[in-house]
C-alpha cells in the first residue's frame, strides 16, 4: 500500500514537466537543432567564472562536505544578511536568514511553518504551479484571486479575499509566468491594505515574497515589502540569477521588524527538521556566500526579450511586455489548446496556461539559445496564419 495522494502526484507530472521531459526525448530522436525548447525555466546562461573558480577553491577545504547548521553556515547567512540590508536599507541579521534547497523548500518550509488549522493562503493567478501542491501538502487552502487587467496586483480583489483565516499572500516579482514587476505603489497599496486588515482581525497576515527572478529586470525596480511592511518573509533562490538551478540552493529571510520574528524563525528551523532538509547543500552554500550579488549574464535574456516580443507582436500575437523574469506570456490565438498542440506538432514546446491557474494563454520561456528564437520565429509566423 502506497499513499493514493502522493502516488497521484508522481504519477502525474505537472503538464510543464511532462513537457520537458517530452522535450529531451524528441532532442535524442530528431537531434537537438530541430527542437524549440521554450518550456521550462532553465537557465541557458552559464554562471559567472567565479562561480567555477569558487568551486573549485572550496573543493580544497576537506570540511566543505560536512554537515553545517540546521539553518546554515553562520558566516554565510552573515554576508547575506550584511549584503541585502546595505541594499534594501533593512536591519537584518544571521538569524534572520535561513538557508534553504532552491525556493521550492523555502517556500515549503515556510507554508508549514506558519500553518495554523484552517489556514488560507491567497495567490494571484496567474501563478507558479508548485504553489497550491506546497500550499495543500502543507494542510492549507489555496485561495485563487485574479490579477488586474495588466496582469499586476489588485489590492481591492486580495482585501475582499482575507478572511480570519488568511494566514499570507504570496507575491512573486518579477513574475513567472507574466514576466510583470509590481510598481513601488502597489506594493504600497498593498502593504498598506495588509496592516490595516491585521489591525482588522488582530492575527498576523503574512506577505511571502518568492524572489527567485529579482535581479533579472530590465530596468524596471524591484521593490522589497520588508520596506513596508513588518510581517514578510522572503523566499529567494540562486536558481536563476547564478543559473544554478540544479544545485538547489536558496534562503529565507525573516523581517527584523516581524512581531513574532523569534517565534517564526523557530518555527522554520523546526519546519526545515521536521520535513527532513537537515541543512542546505554545504558546497553551494559557500559558493553563493563567494558571489553574492553577482549574476549570470543577464543582457543575453534582455536581447532574447526583445526579439521574442517584438517579433511575435509584429506577427499579430498579443503579449504581455515583461519588464522581469525570462518568461513570455502569449494570447493563444484560437480557441482551447489549439495553439499549443499547433506548436508541439512543429517541435515548439511552450506551456499552456492552465496549470498557473488561468485559460488562454502559453508561456514562452526565452532563457534559451538566441538562435533557438531566431530558428523559432519563422514557425511562430507561420502558426498565427493558422488562426488568421
Ligand atoms: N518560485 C517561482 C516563481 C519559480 O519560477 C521557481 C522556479 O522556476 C521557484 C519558485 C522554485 O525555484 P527553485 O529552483 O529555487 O526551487
Amino acid at each position: 500500500m502506497v499513499n493514493e495522494k502522493f502516488k497521484k502526484l508522481g504519477t502525474n507530472r505537472s503538464a510543464i514537466r511532462e513537457l520537458f521531459e517530452y522535450g529531451k526525448k524528441l532532442k535524442e530522436q530528431i537531434g537537438e537543432e530541430n527542437v524549440f525548447d521554450f518550456s521550462i525555466g532553465n537557465p541557458n546562461v552559464p554562471a559567472p567564472t567565479s562561480v567555477r573558480e569558487s568551486i573549485y577553491k572550496n573543493l580544497n577545504d576537506n570540511t566543505v562536505h560536512a554537515y553545517t547548521s540546521a539553518q546554515g553556515d553562520v558566516k554565510v547567512r552573515e554576508k547575506i544578511a550584511s549584503y541585502d540590508s546595505a541594499k534594501f536599507n533593512l536591519n537584518l541579521s544571521a538569524d534572520d536568514i535561513y538557508l534553504t534547497s532552491g525556493a521550492a523548500s523555502a517556500l515549503t518550509i515556510v507554508f508549514n511553518a506558519i500553518y495554523t488549522k484552517n489556514a488560507e493562503y491567497i495567490v494571484i493567478r496567474p501563478y507558479f504551479p508548485e504553489y497550491k501542491l506546497f500550499i495543500e501538502a502543507s494542510g492549507g487552502k489555496c485561495v485563487e484571486v485574479d490579477s488586474d487587467e495588466n496582469f499586476s496586483l489588485d489590492v481591492d480583489k486580495i482585501s475582499a479575499a482575507i478572511t480570519e483565516k488568511t494566514r499570507a499572500i504570496i507575491i512573486n516579482s518579477p513574475n513567472n509566468p507574466t514576466g510583470t514587476v509590481y510598481s513601488k505603489e502597489q506594493i504600497f497599496a498593498l502593504c498598506k491594505m495588509l496592516s490595516d486588515k491585521e489591525k482588522e482581525f488582530g492575527g498576523k497576515i503574512y506577505l511571502v515574497s518568492d524572489e527567485p527572478y529579482r535581479e533579472i529586470t530590465y530596468g524596471k525596480e524591484v521593490v522589497n515589502p520588508m520596506c513596508f511592511y513588518n510581517d514578510v518573509i522572503t523566499c529567494y533562490s540562486f536558481s536563476k540569477s547564478l543559473s544554478l538551478p540544479g544545485e538547489r540552493i536558496g534562503y529565507i529571510a525573516v523581517s527584523p521588524k516581524a512581531e513574532e520574528k523569534n517565534d517564526l524563525y523557530a518555527a522554520i528551523c523546526g519546519a526545515g527538521r521536521a520535513l527532513g532538509y537537515v541543512c542546505a547543500p554545504s558546497l553551494f552554500q559557500r559558493v553563493v556566500a563567494d558571489n553574492y550579488g553577482k549574476t549570470s549574464d543577464i543582457s543575453v535574456y534582455e536581447k532574447n526579450r526583445d526579439l521574442l516580443y517584438d517579433s511575435l507582436t509584429s506577427y499579430g500575437y498579443e503579449c504581455v511586455y515583461p519588464d522581469g523574469a525570462f518568461y513570455l506570456f502569449v494570447k493563444s490565438p484560437g480557441s482551447g489548446n489549439s495553439f499549443f498542440e499547433e506548436c508541439k506538432k512543429r517541435a515548439v514546446l511552450v506551456a499552456p496556461s492552465d496549470d498557473f491557474g488561468v485559460k488562454g494563454y502559453v508561456r514562452i520561456s526565452y532563457c534559451v539559445r538566441t538562435e533557438t528564437i531566431i530558428n523559432a520565429l519563422p514557425i511562430f509566423e507561420q502558426i498565427i496564419k493558422l488562426f488568421k
